[in-house]
């Protein structure tokens, strides 16, 4: 709250939250919401006003006209509770409001939530209802905190010499690849507008423009469906520049968002890790490593060296440790080789390690069949010791043995994600391509991020082992976002198509205004996008970006306090060249 929203407005002299011993004997005129009242008995009463700021307690003499929730003005004297009567729980708990004259601005019905973050009203009442849950402490300060994220941010960002511009709604396809929102066209019927899925291309001409530096605060649309960390909108903190690299980039984000973590704590993070794609996988089995916890993958290739073992005859083994396991019951130990199947294993070897005759011993179905130097490569290996358990898998896949494994983990040493401290990661060196369906080449990141220079010779020859220029900031195992050098060539551009299999007439009707762009000189540049909702979210510890968004949508897509989406009526069909549905 700044000092200017502190200011006495024509209707009130201050605000609920902000009174203490200090305004002792002050006349003031409050204004807000019936939070709660008590009466004892006919001369009486005691009303707690509510604001934005938070509760005071108004005494008057006489019975109460008011309900809950109604909106009124109060008027009276600040004086200190009497001995014995001072709330410590509440910020204003030293002082009341006495004398008080009430008069009601609006009258409101009985809720139908309570307006309280002691109990978690239904979530249908929530999301149906959603001016009166934004009304709970909780969510005010989300949204409260959000704010504070975003100024933080775009005063980090203008120091840097970023100029905000705003990009359009109505865009055409952009190359994120997700399923698009289409808006059909009035004037031209059966052609569509695309809500853009980020300003991906609008800020890469912003370059070419000679912007030098842009950002903005960008809602991005994609139709995808609706979970804990996705929303069909979305806010990114969007930004391009020019004349950079990889590394200028990373530490212009850095900064930022260190900027709004000090914003949110008070401190700035003491360091970000940096780490590439391989090493996240290997050492965490995923790109959106978890730091704040170890139990790191370990490498079993050479303790089964030569194994007998059906279990460990597949080339990749991997293991985690889980300290303390060894008292895992054998019903949980079958739900973790369920549950390792089910993310896509052969199986999952348990190892509970215990002692026998003072040395380790290995407790597990696998046990008895395992050589002398089999059981000691693995203690050794995992460095487990009595008390422990080990998870192995094995697999011909590296990236699914060790995604298997980087899933147990954050199953098993789950925290939640808000829970401190914050650990950002930056990873680096991603695939350029993943394998498509048919095992061809897609984009990992979007087809306009440049290769590293050093494996450009086998863009064609081998795209799957082709890095890109390309980085993602992960915090607490979220992606809080991702961001790429540009390529500027059209030759190398036309050489990534090609990989694609993206043929030049379709590169042309899809982008051909952004490749006319590229030939009147465009600059070397970079960018990167920081999904706020997320990043928010972890900041209000908040498990759902739902919690950190005004006004957002269910699971399936809904909006029960508007209703949204909704029939249009045939006239505005019509009107929009669409035919309406069939009965
Ligand atoms: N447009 C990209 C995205 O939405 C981010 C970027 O590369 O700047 O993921």
């Amino acid at each position: 709250m700044s000092a200017e929203g502190d200011r006495p407005t024509s209707m009130r002299t201050g605000l609920c939250g902000r009174l203490g011993l200090d305004d002792v004997g002050r006349s003031v005129r409050l204004c807000g919401w019936v939070a709660r009242r008590r009466e004892h008995g006919e001369h009486l009463a005691f009303l707690d006003l509510r604001d934005h700021t938070g509760l005071v307690q108004c005494v008057v003499d006489g019975s109460l006209e008011v309900r809950s929730e109604d909106v009124v003005a109060v008027e009276g004297v600040v004086r200190a509770r009497p001995e014995g009567t001072a709330n410590p729980r509440l910020a204003t708990g030293e002082v009341e409001i006495g004398d008080c004259r009430l008069e009601v601005l609006a009258a409101a019905e009985t809720p139908p939530l309570s307006i309280e973050d002691r109990v978690e009203p239904d979530e249908a009442l929530r999301m149906r209802y959603r001016y009166l849950d934004l009304r709970r402490p909780r969510m005010q300060r989300n949204l409260r905190l959000r704010a504070a994220v975003n100024s933080a941010m775009r005063s980090a960002i203008e120091g840097h010499g970023f100029c905000e511009v705003e990009t359009p709604l109505l865009w055409a396809p952009t190359p994120e690849g997700a399923r698009e929102f289409a808006v059909p066209s009035r004037l031209h019927h059966g052609d569509f507008y695309v809500l853009p899925q980020s300003p991906q291309l609008a800020k890469q001409l912003l370059m070419v423009a000679g912007l030098d530096r842009y950002y903005q605060i960008a809602r991005c649309l994609r139709d995808e469906d609706p979970r804990a960390d996705r929303q069909y909108e979305f806010t990114q903190f969007d930004l391009e520049a020019s004349f950079v690299s990889q590394d200028d980039v990373i530490a212009i984000v850095t900064d930022v968002v260190s900027a709004a973590t000090e914003a949110v704590t008070g401190e700035r993070p003491e360091h970000f890790d940096h780490m590439t794609f391989e090493q996240a996988l290997e050492r965490f089995g995923t790109d959106k490593p978890d730091l704040r916890f170890g139990m790191e993958l370990v490498d079993l290739t050479a303790a089964f060296e030569g194994t007998a073992l059906r279990a460990f005859s597949a080339p990749v083994r991997r293991a985690i440790t889980l300290a303390g396991g060894a008292e895992t019951s054998r019903s949980r130990l079958d739900a973790l080789v369920e549950r390792a199947r089910s993310l896509g294993a052969a199986g999952l070897a348990w190892f509970r390690v215990g002692v026998e005759a003072g040395e380790p011993a290995l407790d597990s179905p696998l046990a008895g069949h395992l050589g002398a130097h089999e059981r000691t490569g693995l203690l050794e290996a995992t460095g487990a010791a009595p008390g422990d358990l080990v998870l192995a898998v094995a697999g011909d896949d590296r990236r699914a043995v060790c995604g298997v494994l980087g899933a147990l983990r954050v199953e098993l040493g789950a925290k939640a994600v808000g829970d401190g401290p914050h650990r950002f990661v930056w990873v680096v060196d991603f695939p350029m391509f993943e394998p498509g369906d048919r095992g061809n080449p897609v984009p990992a990141h979007h087809p306009f991020t440049m290769p590293n220079p050093d494996d450009l010779p086998r863009l064609l020859s081998d795209p799957l082992s082709v890095r890109a220029q390309s980085y993602d900031l992960v915090l607490n195992g979220w992606e809080l976002g991702s961001g790429s050098v540009r390529i500027h060539r059209a030759d190398v551009q036309q050489q990534v198509f090609d990989a694609l299999g993206i043929s030049a007439d379709d590169a042309r009707s899809r982008f051909g205004f952004l490749l006319d762009a590229f030939g009147y000189g465009a600059p070397p540049h970079g960018g990167f996008a920081i999904g706020l909702d997320r990043m928010v979210a972890i900041f209000c510890g908040e498990e759902n970006i739902r919690e950190v968004i005004a006004f957002p949508k269910t699971q399936s897509g809904a909006d029960p306090m508007t209703g949204a989406p909704k029939p249009l009526a045939a006239a505005a069909l019509r009107e929009l060249g669409l035919a309406p549905p069939k009965p």
